[in-house]
């Protein structure tokens, strides 16, 4: 299991010079300019939902980039809290060929505990700042259109298609959506769909600048165990063979797949990103630090990555 090397006390005074502070600035200004207008889709989940102080600086975060002129979008998951609630509710999951499978309760509970309850704890952070947050289902205004996955599987969604205007509406009224990823077919059956894949289909269908995943690990590694061996920069091609050749498990194989695509048609780049380290999106978006992975189209094939 990965850990952050050092524990951060986030209430602890930041100690930093002024010209330090001042330098810190300055070193965003070109990032400020470059991403000025851009839509930034951030999939957050998981472990860096799951403290209060976390949660606190993802906010800050988000309301930063919207307050010098990025667009964010945040697509999120919560995979943890709705097996709490199953447990809490006595459901047992069903696994078949290692796959869970949604039937109805379950898509209702993953439906509540998403859209009611993680929609709205993200929705009313990021609001302690201002009027800024809006939160939406995938159902909502048709945006995310789904099939089922598979007969066995139940009410386990795939992206069929993304109809962004709900979100090119709330984006120029500067507001900052958040969906959850429960999408609906064309009879109105909903299903649950992977947060990592919707995250990925929504950043395609806006024509994103970035995504970004927060996870619980400092970015894709050659071997998971050693962070020694963390990759800070890969093209499409070679990640696709880290698929092929196994280096890449369990909850990563739909990130990478899904940044895999979003680079492929028309992401200018994709990240993976520890987001249990405070702030670290602003690390990216913001400053000269390398961190977590980034996945670029390969050369000759994408639209190019900008300077
Ligand atoms: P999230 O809640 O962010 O979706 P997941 O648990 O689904 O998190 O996915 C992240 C996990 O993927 C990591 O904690 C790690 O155990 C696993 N993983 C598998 N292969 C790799 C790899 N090559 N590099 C990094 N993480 C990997
Ligand atoms: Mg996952």
């Amino acid at each position: 299991m990965s850990q952050v090397s050092e524990p951060i006390d986030m209430d602890a005074p930041v100690r930093v010079d002024a010209p330090a502070r001042a330098g810190v600035l300055v070193e965003a200004l070109p990032y400020i300019r470059r991403f000025r207008d851009a839509v930034i889709v951030v999939k957050y989940g998981g472990h860096a939902m799951e403290t209060p102080a976390l949660a606190r600086c993802f906010a800050d975060d988000i309301v930063l980039m919207r307050s010098v002129g990025l667009r964010p979008v945040v697509v999120h998951g919560g995979g943890p809290q709705i097996g709490a609630l199953m447990s809490r509710l006595g459901l047992v999951p069903e696994f078949r060929d290692g796959l869970r499978v949604t039937d109805a309760d379950t898509l209702d509970v993953a439906r509540m505990v998403l859209v009611g309850k993680v929609n709205r704890d993200i929705v009313s952070s990021i609001n302690v700042h201002g009027p800024l947050a809006v939160g939406l289902s995938g159902e909502d205004a048709g945006l995310l259109l789904a099939s089922a996955r598979h007969a066995d599987l139940g009410f386990v969604g795939d992206v069929e298609a993304v109809n962004p205007s709900i979100l090119h509406r709330l984006l120029a009224e500067e507001l900052v959506p958040v969906v959850s990823t429960i999408g609906a077919d064309a009879s109105g059956q909903a299903y649950n769909i992977n947060a990592d894949t919707a995250a990925g289909a929504i950043a395609e269908a806006l024509g994103a600048a970035k995504v970004v995943y927060l996870t619980d690990i400092d970015g894709l590694r050659l071997d998971v165990a050693d962070p020694r061996t963390l990759v800070s920069r890969v093209v499409a091609s070679e990640l696709r063979a880290r698929i092929r050749d196994g280096t890449i498990e369990g909850g990563m194989i739909p990130k990478v797949t899904a940044c895999l695509h979003a680079v492929e048609h028309g992401v200018g780049s994709a990240h993976i990103l520890d987001g249990r380290v405070p702030h670290v999106v602003l690390l990216e978006l913001f400053t000269d630090t390398g961190v977590g992975t980034m996945v670029a189209p390969d050369p000759d094939t994408g639209p190019g990555i900008g300077p």
